[in-house]
């Protein structure tokens, strides 16, 4: 009896060899459809927008590349695989929110800056721990980046300087989370006066130069610096030349 259904088990598998099994050809399918259009859904988002104030976020960053900006000099498009990075970080950050609400320790996130001329922005959150009040600043960083931080990087502290001094508050906190992994890192940082004043100082100084159409210098380590290697503006940089140049004149060579 045993035997008997061994066989029968062997013929039918010998029968299911023999029918025809669909081979997968690769040649016949599209190599790309989603990515594409996924691709195309944040190309088209982005739209080139004349920006006419300085952000927070704008200091410690290149000032020619602001200039271009207030200049609304067309851009090289972001890759859309940075701008999913991006809201990835958004997301990270509204997910701390919610934790911080729920521990029910004083919060108030998004909170924009006291109106005034020069810049304008919306710190992550102010919290009050024991009766202290503090600027809170979220970044999410990637693993390799996360692992080698042992402080504060320093564009993020010349913005978290300015949140303290237009809030007038005298502590802050730079948290930050590795998306990949998920850990966490916080620093503190006191609010200091004169570095604040400098960084106001550079606002200034480059909102003279957009009034009267001066190019800014290059940064240092152009075009090694991390910046360059993300700007929208590589190309119109390299044509500009290396130090200040007259904004009319440079539209009128290049016709
Ligand atoms: S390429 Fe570098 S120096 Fe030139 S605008 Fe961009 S960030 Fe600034």
């Amino acid at each position: 009896m045993l035997l008997d259904c061994w066989i029968a088990s062997l013929c039918w598998n010998v029968e299911m060899s023999k029918r025809y099994i669909p081979t997968f050809q690769p040649s016949n399918l599209p190599t790309t459809l989603l990515k594409e259009l996924i691709d195309k859904f944040y190309l088209d988002q982005q739209r080139d927008k004349e920006q006419t104030r300085f952000y927070i976020t704008d200091a410690g960053k290149c000032p020619r590349q602001i200039f271009f900006k207030f200049k609304n000099v067309p851009r090289k498009k972001m890759d859309p695989r940075i701008l999913r990075i991006y809201e990835k970080g958004e997301y990270l950050h509204r997910n701390i929110f919610n934790i911080l609400y729920r521990l029910k320790i004083g919060v108030t996130t998004e909170v924009p800056i006291p109106a005034q001329e020069i810049v304008g922005g919306r710190a992550d959150a102010i919290l009050c721990i024991n009766n202290e009040n503090y600027v809170l600043d979220i970044k999410s960083i990637n693993s390799m980046v996360f692992r080698n931080l042992t402080e504060p990087k320093e564009e993020n502290v010349y913005q978290l300087q300015l949140y303290l001094h237009y809030f007038n508050i005298k502590k802050g906190i730079l948290l930050y989370i590795d998306k990949d992994q998920q850990n966490i890192k916080e620093f503190f940082v006191n609010y200091d006066e004169k570095l604040a004043g400098t960084l106001i100082n550079d606002f200034n100084e480059l909102k003279k130069r957009v009034e009267t159409n001066i190019v800014p210098n290059r940064i240092p380590e152009y075009p090694q610096n991390w910046q360059c290697q993300y700007c929208q503006f590589q190309e119109v940089c390299g044509m500009t030349g290396e130090g200040e140049v007259s904004w009319e004149k440079f539209k009128e060579k290049m016709g």
